[in-house]
């Protein structure tokens, strides 16, 4: 996308994907006077409740992608699986951020190779397309490790771990292309959430220490500590480096390992990032007002943190259906919830915030 004039207030935001992110965008796109639609394949599309309109269905369906795309004025995505076919029904000076960020995030294999070449460090690892791919990337990587799906994986979904062989721990190749990666010895997880404009100008939220379990984050918190406070800038840098490699503009996450030898690079994602979600409250400027604010083309709000002590958890499955409790809790905690219709297991159902001075 071309650096523009600001879009004026009144205008149309598209938002690929219709989960809590793109209901979170919708809230803050609102407050700052502009109208957001979502277009998403049928399915528990929560966005629904905060945008105007909701679009429902396939990534393949050119027509329908057409007939939304005409609404906008600016289309942006909230999930980074939609298919790179189908953001190219979006003009390229409607779409931020590109289709090349796209592309690079949505494939395990890309993402590292990329990152590699900027300068930044990633686990050991190897592609691994067959039976005898695993093998040998058992050989040479070794255990422990993890096999990771290379396209499409989410939350821990479409990984294996193997902690002595795969014989012992019963894992296949699961017929898809995948990356082996060995087990990072890290001291703490945290990730790099920047905003870049159309002019390139970055800015950073602070980095909170990621927890997660299973695959999936249950809490970030700050002050994150020495060890990630120490490798902040390091991994500040390379990030940057991969906003501007893609003219990236909008909301990018990237998370890395702090290890003793320096941060080490996970995944990235081309959206706004549940480990920022507590910059709602807790920044002088949230990352979902900051994307909205990139993409339109007006100028950014301050990312400071605006207390000391931040700490944002998930709620996943039926804690949802109790959670309004929470409000009686004397800590004046922050509650989210998504309007999910199903508190199905292992699903993010919405956060928590809580502050203090
Ligand atoms: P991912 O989907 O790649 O973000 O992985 C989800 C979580 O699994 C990470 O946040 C880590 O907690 C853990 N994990 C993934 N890959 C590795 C690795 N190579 N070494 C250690 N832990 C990992």
């Amino acid at each position: 996308m071309e650096p523009q004039n600001p879009l004026p207030p009144g205008s149309t935001i598209g938002i690929l994907g219709a989960g809590q992110l793109g209901r979170m965008m919708a809230m803050a796109a609102s407050q700052l006077g502009y109208h957001s639609i979502s277009y998403a394949p049928p399915g528990d599309n929560v966005a629904a409740d905060t945008c105007a309109e909701l679009h429902e269905s396939s990534w393949s369906d050119v027509e329908a992608l057409a007939d939304f795309v005409r609404r906008c004025d600016v289309v942006t995505y909230e999930f980074e699986n939609v298919p790179v076919s189908a953001v190219s029904a979006v003009p390229a000076d409607m779409l931020a951020p590109g289709p090349r960020a796209l592309e690079v995030a949505q494939d395990r294999l890309n993402e590292k190779s990329f990152v590699e070449q900027l300068g930044g460090r990633s686990a050991p690892y190897m592609r691994v397309d067959s039976d005898d791919d695993f093998a040998r990337a058992m050989e040479r990587v070794g255990a422990p490790g993890i096999l990771k799906i290379a396209r499409d994986g989410y939350d821990g979904k479409g990984q294996w771990r193997v902690m002595g062989s795969f014989e012992a721990d019963g894992v296949r190749f699961p017929g898809r292309p995948c990356v082996y990666e060995g087990m990072v010895d890290f001291q703490d997880e945290f990730s790099v959430i920047l905003v870049r404009t159309h002019s390139g100008e970055v800015r950073f939220w602070d980095s909170t220490a990621n927890f997660h379990e299973g695959g999936m984050l249950v809490k970030s918190v700050l002050p994150a500590g020495e060890a990630v406070e120490s490798q902040v800038a390091e991994a500040r840098e390379i990030s940057a480096k991969v906003a501007h490699a893609l003219q990236y503009v909008g909301v990018l996450t990237l998370e890395f390992f702090a290890t003793k030898q320096g941060p080490v690079f996970n995944e990235m994602a081309p959206r706004v990032h549940n480990s920022g979600h507590w910059t709602i409250e807790g920044a002088a400027t949230s990352q979902f007002e900051n994307h909205v604010r990139a993409i339109c083309g007006l100028p950014l709000g301050e990312p400071g943190s605006r207390f000391p002590q931040i700490e944002m958890r998930n709620i996943v499955g039926e804690a949802a259906l109790t959670a309004h409790e929470m409000l009686s809790d004397p800590g004046e905690p922050r509650l989210h919830l998504y309007g999910k219709r199903e508190a199905r297991e292992g699903r993010k159902m919405g956060h928590v915030t809580r502050v203090s001075h």
